[in-house]
């Protein structure tokens, strides 16, 4: 049952990857893009994509409440 929503603001992406070294779990590279694999995620996803939040230079990721 997902909890949390994983929200990313395509547009912004600077390709950087850092969202994909902390979290390739749900993070991939595309196109020089990251890419959730997963937009809608449980509490045990919760932590990775919290630091792939933290990790982007450009504020693009945001892990919210379903
Ligand atoms: S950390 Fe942010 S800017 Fe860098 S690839 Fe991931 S979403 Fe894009």
């Amino acid at each position: 049952m997902a909890k949390y929503k994983v929200v990313q603001q395509l547009d912004k992406c600077i390709g950087c990857g850092a969202c994909a070294a902390v979290c390739p779990e749900n993070w991939v590279m595309k196109d020089n893009k990251a890419h959730p694999k997963k937009k809608e995620i449980s509490d045990k996803e919760l932590e990775p994509n919290k630091d792939a939040e933290d990790a982007c230079p450009v504020k693009c990721i945001q892990v919210k409440k379903a």
